[in-house]
């Protein structure tokens, strides 16, 4: 009983392959029905097939957010995350696309190897023709530092559009309202949506959207950051904020968070997210990533373990990308 979610209404620049496949784990979940029988029904949504430059689920918020940027006459995106941040490689990626020059802010929010610091991600930035104008330690002032990047560019005739990590406000969010739009109309009705939370813009979108649609599918964010509750209140923020956009009510109650798969902190790696990138790419042929989606697996496999679904549920993991950040990563797999 979909009522009409209107997401044409915004402005909009193409970036991705959309909608994205809905395949089974059917390997996966017949192994793990080795070991117990109440097993649901396991799929699994392709974001890492977006088609963007290795993929990820900032292609669809970049869609909305570019189109903005572009209504906007900007000339320059200007964006910031982690040193091996997917966002700013999709955004270099979104730059090139539209024609855009593009600036990277990058936090050291840890300290790795040499691999961390200039391959995966870090390569693929400088390939796609970003220049990353300064790397800043863990904890500085992330908007006020892109601010500054942006004044010095308006002093110089430039017309930059600043995006937030992540590309989560209410605009970036449209993208995931439109991946709810396509996750209720599959084929088969899902009970449940599992998938790894951040910067908030992916769980908001997609329970603003799945709301505006009165689906009964409930979704349940692994962070990879931020304890529960202030996970649950920034994602409920946001999703209160992109539920305005399309004329749709978000409760508290809507936002389900789990914190205890994120291990010593974000982008530190743990036993359960190596367990889980192994065990899908050995099952499935899928490869998952160390700082998000292997921790957002890990998070879905121990809510089965701990019997959260029933045998008869059908449940959907976001594959939310970040494949390239394997290679920041090698001592931890190798
Ligand atoms: C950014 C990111 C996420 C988290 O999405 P948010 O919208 O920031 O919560 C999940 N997985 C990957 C691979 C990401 O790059």
């Amino acid at each position: 009983m979909a009522s009409v979610v209107q997401t044409t209404r915004f402005a909009r620049f193409p970036l991705g392959h959309f909608p994205t496949p809905l395949e089974p784990l059917d390997l996966l979940t017949a192994r793990l029905r080795e070991r117990r029988r109440d097993v649901p029904d396991l799929w699994i949504k392709r974001d890492d097939c977006s088609g963007l430059a290795t993929g990820g689920n900032k292609t669809r918020k970049l869609e909305f957010l570019v189109g903005d940027a572009l209504a906007q006459g900007a000339d320059t995106l200007i964006t910031q995350g982690a040193t091996q941040s997917n966002h700013a490689r999709q955004t270099a990626a979104a730059a090139a696309r539209a024609g855009l020059a593009c600036k990277l802010l990058l936090e050291q929010r840890q300290v790795r190897d040499e691999e961390y610091e200039n391959s995966g991600n870090v390569l693929l930035d400088e390939l796609l023709g970003a220049e990353i104008v300064d790397r800043v330690p863990a904890g500085t002032d992330m908007s006020a530092a892109m601010e500054d990047v942006a004044a010095k560019l308006r002093a110089e005739g430039r017309r930059p559009y600043v995006i937030p990590g992540g590309g989560s406000n209410p605009i970036g969010a449209l993208g995931y309202v439109q991946c709810a739009l396509e996750l209720d109309t599959a084929p088969v009705p899902i009970d449940w949506v599992v998938h790894a939370t951040g910067s908030t813009g992916t769980q908001a979108g997609l329970v603003a959207g799945l709301r505006a649609v009165h689906s009964p599918a409930r979704v349940l964010g692994v962070s990879v950051r931020q304890p529960e509750a202030r996970q649950i209140d920034a994602v409920h923020g946001l999703a209160g904020r992109t539920a305005e956009l399309i004329d749709a009510e978000v409760s508290r109650d809507d936002v389900l968070v789990d914190d205890r798969w994120v291990g010593e902190g974000y982008g530190v790696p743990t036993q359960s997210m190596v367990d889980a990138v192994r065990l899908l790419a050995e099952t499935e042929g899928i490869l998952l990533d160390p700082v998000y989606s292997g921790k957002g697996f890990a998070g879905l496999l121990g809510a089965i373990e701990e019997g959260r679904f029933a045998a008869t549920d059908t449940v959907v993991f976001v594959h939310t990308g970040g494949v390239a950040g394997l290679f920041g990563y090698r001592s931890t797999f190798q």
